[in-house]
């Protein structure tokens, strides 16, 4: 976390980051300032191509800046080694994706435990907080479900509670309602709103402008630019 002047903390802080690719190069973002306090819910919007991913992965440290600074919970992203980065990643950051990621032929319960294996939490305590997060997105009566027995927003929500059974105070979700009907998506947004009132920071990618439009803060990117910041809610 890094504190300005007048206190605040910041959760995300990137500062002047340009990410380009190849050579030539392509920017897929160029000089971007945002910083994103702990506790808001932000929604990144633009159009295909326009940098949201790249975004994503740099909030995530899945990537590095190119030039500038992706301060993550305090850390300099571009100063840490692999290994520092991946025990940032494992212990602070939760990502959930469109296409939920869980493991075929696993119940819910060991996907949502196996979301703790890098963080040296022993097996059982693993399996005894996975039944918790699995309880918490509404989702106890399922434990031993496999991910093909159930509905896709019951797949959302597994993959919801194998992001946060570690707690982690950052929640990266890109496009979490793109594969749902609206009745699953509306479901899976009010998961997303009950975590961000109990405290977690959550950065959501979408298409969905209903879901944008809920949402305390919406960034916009263009030609991996901010465009538009609505600023972060009083
Ligand atoms: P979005 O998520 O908004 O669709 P991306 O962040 O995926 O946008 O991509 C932004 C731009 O960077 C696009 O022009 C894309 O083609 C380019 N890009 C993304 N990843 C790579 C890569 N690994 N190699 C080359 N170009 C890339």
């Amino acid at each position: 976390m890094t504190r300005d002047h007048v206190g605040a903390t910041h959760i995300v802080r990137l500062d002047g980051v340009g990410r380009s690719y190849g050579s030539p190069p392509v920017h897929a973002l160029s000089e971007v300032e945002l910083t994103i306090d702990d506790g808001e819910f932000v929604a990144i919007v633009g159009p295909s191509g326009s940098g949201k991913s790249t975004m994503l992965n740099l909030i995530g440290t899945l990537d590095r800046p190119s030039t500038g600074s992706a301060f993550i919970d305090g850390e300099d992203v571009g100063r840490l080694s692999d290994a520092r980065l991946s025990a940032l990643r494992a212990h602070r950051i939760g990502f959930v994706f469109q296409q939920f990621h869980l493991a075929e032929g696993t119940s819910a319960v060991d996907n949502v435990a196996d979301g703790l294996v890098y963080t040296g939490v022993p097996r059982t305590d693993r399996r005894r907080r996975a039944i918790a997060a699995l309880t918490r997105v509404g989702l106890g009566h399922r434990l031993d479900h496999k991910p093909n027995q159930l509905s896709g927003g019951e797949r959302q929500r597994v993959a919801i509670a194998r992001a946060v059974v570690g707690e982690p105070p950052l929640l990266l979700a890109d496009e979490p309602t793109g594969n749902l009907d609206s009745a699953s998506g509306a479901t899976v947004v009010a998961l997303l709103h009950e975590l961000n009132a109990s405290g977690t920071t959550i950065v959501v990618i979408t298409h969905d402008v209903e879901l944008a439009a809920q949402l305390p803060r919406r960034v916009a990117i263009r030609d991996g630019r901010v465009v538009s910041d609505s600023g972060r809610a009083a």
